[in-house]
């Protein structure tokens, strides 16, 4: 097993770290684990399990159209949320 990150994931890691610094990241009302962002062209929602039990979703078409990896908003949200950080960590071990 390689411990170099696939330049895909820093590529999607740099991708987030903007989303997080210059977009609004709001957590749904009464929907545990559920963030609106906005501050890009559309506002897209991550839905993501607090129990780290699902696959985090996302409604952007990058999301949409790759189901094997993460979209910029998911690590976005994953980066901003204290609870939810620990799960960063599936996107090495895969
Ligand atoms: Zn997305």
């Amino acid at each position: 097993m390689s411990h170099a990150t696939p330049y895909r994931d820093m590529r999607m890691l740099r991708a987030a770290r903007e989303v997080s610094s210059t977009y609004t990241i709001t957590p749904v009302a009464q929907t545990p684990g559920a963030y609106t962002i906005t501050g890009g062209s559309q506002p897209y929602t991550v839905q993501a399990d607090p129990n780290w039990k699902a696959e985090p979703t996302c409604t952007c078409p990058d999301a949409t159209r790759r189901k094997d990896t993460w979209c910029k908003h998911v690590i976005a949200v994953f980066l901003k949320e204290p609870t939810l950080r620990c799960q960063l960590i599936d996107l090495f071990l895969e």
